[in-house]
């Protein structure tokens, strides 16, 4: 690798982990641009002398690829080729005391919640003017927005709450004013996100508050699509349907994580519900949304589960066919209450459920797409890729859901448009279409 004249002040944010941990990002490059800093996040061209890694310390693969890229940085820095190494986010803050030991060269450590300290190192300030104005890094017509932070739920496997604290909604005004400048700035598609964003006003209205911002968020010009994130199932505010129902500018889905579908499980991981009422509330939602599409998250091999547990949330997928799964292996935290389980479920296994739970909801994907050919769906369109049109419907987000893969020939369409795409071929996980002309 060349050496390089290093050129002064010039910084380099590296975004490891989740939707929330981009934002953070987004923020941080905000106001060290607002502090005239040149910033830059994921710079391809590697010429920053100081970079900063918003790390994630989320489970055993993430706290992984956090400290990978710690530790790359730290080489290049021994080559010279960066001056100074800033660590900040989740890892940070959870495990600050063992890693400053552990990777001394690592010029400082932040937690989640310290930026204006990080700001202090550029001789910068927080600037307050800025509070609402966000750069984003994702492509111009979408942007994720933070509606709270923290989170107050007692979930047993989850260490987020030691990393992110307790709740903390953001006011109304706050969320829609953000949500204005997003889209002066060319945002068309807002994904709100949380760590549990059903919980949103509980703290700072005394009352679940959600559907009144969904409500007014709808009513921001320019604003085509609403997206729902983190949804909770125990205490869902049921009239967050109906608005979602009523409002076309809302997207007719919802990402809610369910984790499990065994009482047995579902009491262990203190998710205060049962498989029940779970069943119930997603029929709420086909009820009262008709046409929606569900995401969920699911965990294999949390401690004690057993056999009869794992066929039990096989038959809960197979029940209650989800648009949108996705399902992580047990991940044994420290600090977490799961923690003081054993972590009984061998590894091959967690992985071997996981992977049945996958096959079980491709064979449902495939039925549900194939519905969909010689249907016409309104898409936004993300990228060009190998001579395609990359987009998606409202029933997909962004990086972890399905995409429509349309032929370019057909030129007319444009990165950041929408456009009526006819469905012509379906697999499991991606459609492919045409575009309709009016
Ligand atoms: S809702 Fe549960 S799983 Fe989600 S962040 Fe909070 S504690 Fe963790």
């Amino acid at each position: 690798m060349k050496t390089k004249t290093l050129k002064k002040d010039k910084v380099n944010i590296v975004t490891l982990g989740c939707s929330k941990n981009l934002v953070d990002s987004e923020v941080m490059l905000t106001q060290l641009r607002g502090n005239k800093i040149d910033a830059t996040h994921e710079s391809k061209k590697d010429d920053a002398n100081i970079v900063i890694i918003n790390t994630c310390g989320f489970i055993d693969n993430a706290k992984q690829e956090s400290i990978d890229t710690i530790l790359r940085y730290v080489d290049a820095k021994h080559e010279g080729l960066v001056e100074k190494v800033y660590v900040s986010g989740c890892l940070s803050q959870r495990y600050r005391d063992d890693l400053q030991n552990e990777i001394p060269d690592v010029d400082a450590w932040f937690g989640t919640m310290e930026l204006p300290l990080l700001l202090k190192k550029f001789k910068a300030d927080y600037k307050k003017e800025l509070l609402g104005e966000r750069i984003t890094t994702t492509n111009q017509h979408y942007a994720y927005l933070k509606i709270s932070e923290g989170c107050d739920r007692p979930c047993s496997f989850c260490a987020i709450p030691l990393m992110r604290g307790k709740h903390v909604s953001k006011p109304i005004e706050q969320v829609i004013s953000e949500a204005q400048s997003l889209v002066k700035n060319g945002t068309k598609e807002i994904l709100l996100i949380a760590q549990d964003s059903t919980y949103y006003g509980l703290d700072l209205y005394k009352k679940r508050n959600l559907a009144e911002l969904l409500d007014r968020l709808s009513d921001v010009d320019g604003l085509e699509w609403i997206r729902l994130h983190y949804a909770f199932p125990t205490g869902f505010p049921e009239d967050v349907l109906d608005i979602m129902a009523a409002k076309p500018n809302i997207c007719n889905y919802l990402d809610i994580p369910l984790q499990h579908a065994s009482d047995h499980m579902l009491k262990l991981m203190r998710r205060g519900t049962t498989r029940e009422k779970t069943e119930a509330l997603l029929e709420q939602m086909r009820t009262r949304v008709p046409g929606i599409a569900i995401r969920t998250t699911l965990i294999a091999g949390h401690p004690k589960e057993t056999e009869a547990d794992f066929q039990e949330m096989v038959d809960f997928v197979k029940q209650n066919k989800f648009e949108r799964l996705g399902i992580f292996t047990y991940s044994h935290e420290e600090n977490t209450h799961s923690y003081s389980f054993e972590d009984d479920v061998p590894e091959e296994t967690k992985q071997e459920r996981a992977n049945a739970v996958m096959e079980v909801q491709e064979e449902i994907s495939m039925s549900i797409n194939e519905k969909k050919i010689g249907k016409t769906f309104k898409v936004l369109i993300d990228r060009m890729e190998s001579g395609n049109f990359i987009g998606r419907t409202e029933h997909d987000s962004p990086e972890v859901d399905n995409e429509v893969i349309i032929s370019s020939d057909d030129s007319y369409l444009r990165v950041g448009d929408f456009a009526n795409i006819k469905i012509t071929e379906a697999t499991a996980f991606d459609l492919y279409g045409e575009p309709i002309r009016n």
